[in-house]
């Protein structure tokens, strides 16, 4: 949905023991507001850049994941540094495993993946205002009348490789 220019995408964490590059355009970029990505960014919101797993190239270092609580009840999957713990993407349970949340303020460019959405502004903090274009949601949205033809193709093929690894 996003356009970058064509650029190449990568980040990393803090120690930059951990490095990785996208390839592509994200499938969407969420800003959260919600109470958990409040506490956990320990901010005002979480933005989340989503890509397929195979989308996200390791160049550095592998992430120690860490089963953190979530709203669902069901635990969010967050891949840290091992040494500065700094998280860099986390899976949640109902996406699956195959669609990555890249933490977008890892990016060495970070400016390059503004959200296309922001969800959950039920519990948005009250000084912060959003842009009157801004796309906005009080929790979730429609995938089907939000993200991008190509975005939604990309993950009808998502699904079906999903599939074909669980028979
Ligand atoms: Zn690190
Ligand atoms: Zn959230």
């Amino acid at each position: 949905m996003t356009s970058n220019g064509g650029s190449i995408m990568e980040g990393g964490c803090t120690c930059r023991q951990l490095r990785y590059r996208l390839c592509g355009t994200p499938l969407v970029v969420h800003a959260c507001h919600c109470r958990w990505c409040q506490r956990e960014t320990g901010t005002a919101f979480a933005t989340n850049a989503l890509y397929e797993a195979d989308r996200v190239a390791h160049l550095a270092g592998e992430p120690d994941v860490v089963v953190t609580p979530s709203a669902s009840g069901k635990g969010q999957r967050i891949a840290r540094c091992p040494a500065c713990r700094v998280s860099i993407w986390s899976n949640y349970p109902q996406a699956g495993h195959a669609v990555r949340f890249i933490r977008v303020g890892t990016l060495d460019e970070p400016d390059q993946l503004p959200p296309d959405i922001h969800i959950f502004t039920s519990s948005k903090q009250s000084w912060l205002t959003l842009p009157p274009s801004a796309k906005a949601v009080a929790e979730l949205y429609d995938l089907e009348s939000t993200w991008s033809a190509e975005s939604l193709e990309r993950r009808r093929v998502m699904r079906e490789k999903a599939k074909a690894q669980q028979a």
